[in-house]
């Protein structure tokens, strides 16, 4: 377990100090936003303390609007130890991917549209077409569709989890992770983008 063969290739050094934890998931839940990879209070995003706890985004608030004072910290029995707003619905996803990625201290959970498109179809492993995406992340992973939120799609993802680098939820939106909140925005950025070139690529049949 633990993916080995995942994160051997998956993951360039990005570090995160316990000191800016806070302040790294307020700027890439913003840039999240901006980017239109979320809309509404869609998405969530997380990031694993020395203590074991995990720093995670509040329940029913857009993206572009958080600030430190509504994170919430919870542990790993999903129980919240700080803060004053309730953490994410989907907090199971984050609990169990931290329980078999020990290499993995932050995850991102987004609706890009163009993965989000892609993910209405049957899930399935898919080799990637962008060399960037061979290089840095591998496969990526489908999720059978199970209700948001609920235990059983946590537990569809920590089994895929072990496996790929990134996740694609049927018709739902993708679950990216890495060793720091950069890394998992890297990924979410790499998948959303080798996705909208494959959709883009069928606009170029060209008739000789
Ligand atoms: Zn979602």
């Amino acid at each position: 377990m633990g993916g080995e063969a995942a994160h051997a290739r998956g993951f360039a050094p990005h570090y995160q100090t316990m000191e800016n934890l806070k302040s790294e998931i307020v700027k890439f839940a913003h840039l999240m936003y901006q980017k239109g990879y979320s809309i509404a209070t869609d998405g969530n995003l997380s990031a694993l303390r020395d203590d074991g706890n995990i720093l995670i985004t509040p329940a029913g608030f857009r993206k572009g609007e958080i600030n430190e004072n509504t994170l919430v910290v919870i542990n790993q029995k999903g129980e919240k130890v700080e803060g004053t707003e309730e953490p994410s619905s989907e907090k199971w996803m984050h609990i169990y991917i931290y329980s078999v990625r020990p290499d993995v201290k932050a995850i991102i959970h987004a609706h890009p549209p163009y993965a989000t498109a892609f993910s209405l179809q049957m899930p399935r492993e898919y080799e990637p077409i962008l060399p960037e995406m061979k290089m840095f992340i591998g496969k990526f992973g489908f999720v059978a569709y199970k209700e948001a939120g609920t235990l059983e799609l946590a537990e569809l993802v920590k089994e895929k989890a072990k496996k790929y680098n990134v996740l694609i939820l049927q018709k739902h939106g993708i679950v990216t992770y890495g060793k720091s909140l950069s890394e998992a925005f890297n990924n979410l950025e790499r998948l959303e983008f080798e996705i909208k070139i494959r959709a883009l690529k069928n606009l170029f049949k060209f008739q000789l």
